[in-house]
């Protein structure tokens, strides 16, 4: 069972003010009241609250037509914190961040997800980090985790083949560890998250985020928020079927295109080829490649051209503005470019050829900096489906007692 923390008289409208500002900073008190539907009055109360704890202050002061210069208000983004962490088979990286999603330290280490004390390993490695923010740190709003994999409401758990994870109770076991908010969500959703909040897609409504790498992943943003279809799995670009009969994937399908353009398949590939000897890796095979070895850079030409169709798609269905490209495949984006290019322009439909495809460097951090953006959009973006994992965090955030007072905030 989760906790709920009651929600207090007022800490409704607190809230709606703080993510108002959070998004809309600078923003002024009769701004704030036009936006909100709330009195003046109502908007000078949860304001003078939010000013004394520290989360809010005053940022400028408009000139005005005559009359009183009107305050703007912005958050304070030291006020507390969240932590991201990014779970992969064999490692995790962390990273804690601020409210406005700036990285303030991080930590990676080996995590072995499928050993038999996964659950309790994962608890040890975080519990120092939640410690060290209710020691003389500003407030910890919860943890964020994403994993490849499907994490839903309503599934009973996180399933995860990479991690070897079946319905795993993860978030309720970590909470009962921690003592905070534990969010979960698909890796590649958080990306989307992140990407949302704080990146590039804050201008942009409909985007798509695609990974490569050991697996083909996808994020889907429709209208501002992350789609997750009717079971919370949507995304699973890696098994749409490319060719008939084709390699055998993970999943036990045929043909799927995560088994012709994801790191294992290039591997396959490789050995196959004689390009590749027994127990060399991508890393090798990208080395080679980068070497000018003309059958490595085949192998990397095929997957671009069947990814780029894959893309393309995509893209004729969802019709988003641009699609973002990451994950650790990118790193031989150089030998993908060209083939990827081509595919894509030749299978998109005429209207949509404008649309941007951005490809991304390389960073795991960024990941962890996703997973942390879970804590803040469920502090920030109230969203249409109340979601009791949300309210938690919301509500830790909206009871004075766990946040540090204005004077101690560095
Ligand atoms: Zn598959």
């Amino acid at each position: 069972m989760r906790r709920i923390s009651p929600t207090l008289v007022g800490d409704v409208n607190r809230t709606a003010v703080l993510a108002l500002i959070a998004q809309q900073s600078p923003i002024s008190r009769s701004d704030i009241a036009r936006r909100l539907a709330l009195s003046p009055a109502t908007v000078t109360a949860a304001t003078r609250n939010l000013l004394e704890r520290g989360l809010i202050t005053v940022v400028e002061r408009a000139p005005s037509r005559g009359g009183r210069p009107a305050l703007l208000l912005g958050l304070v983004a030291s006020a507390a914190h969240a932590l991201g962490v990014k779970i992969a088979a064999d490692h995790l990286v962390g990273v804690r961040v601020d409210l406005d999603a700036n990285a303030l330290d991080s930590f990676e280490g080996p995590f072995d997800a499928a050993g038999p004390q996964a659950l309790a390993d994962l608890a040890g490695i975080l519990k120092p980090h939640v410690a060290r923010s209710t020691d003389g740190q500003p407030s910890l709003l919860g943890s964020g985790l994403g994993v490849p994999g499907i994490a839903a409401d309503g599934l009973g758990g996180v399933t995860s083949p990479v991690l070897g994870w079946d319905s795993l109770a993860i978030a309720e076991r970590l909470e009962h560890e921690l003592d905070v908010p534990v969010l979960i969500d698909n890796d590649v959703n958080t990306l989307a998250i992140a990407e949302r909040l704080y990146g590039r897609g804050r201008s942009t409504d409909h985007f798509l985020t695609v990974t490569i790498g050991r697996g083909v992943g996808l994020g889907i943003v429709v209208g501002g928020d992350v789609y997750r279809g009717a079971n919370g799995g949507a995304g699973e670009f890696g098994h749409v079927a490319v060719v008939d009969d084709g390699p055998l994937c993970e999943c036990g399908k045929r043909g799927c295109l995560e088994a012709l353009v994801a790191d294992p398949a290039l591997v396959r590939e490789g050995q196959a080829l004689g390009v590749l000897a027994r127990g060399e890796g991508v890393d090798h095979l990208r080395a080679l490649a980068n070497e000018g070895d003309e059958r490595a850079r085949a192998i990397y030409r095929a997957a671009g051209g069947t990814l780029g169709r894959a893309v393309a798609n995509l893209v004729n269905v969802l019709s988003p503005e641009r699609v973002f490209v990451s994950g650790e495949g990118t790193q031989a984006w150089a030998h993908l470019a060209d083939s990827f290019d081509s595919a894509l322009k030749e299978s998109l439909f005429a209207p949509f050829r404008d649309t941007r495809v951005e490809i991304d460097p390389w960073d795991d951090a960024r990941w962890a900096k996703g997973a942390a953006a879970l804590v803040l959009r469920a502090t920030f973006v109230p969203t249409l489906v109340q979601r009791e994992p949300d309210e938690s965090v919301r509500a830790r955030l909206a009871q004075g007692e766990t946040l540090i007072r204005a004077g101690s905030v560095g």
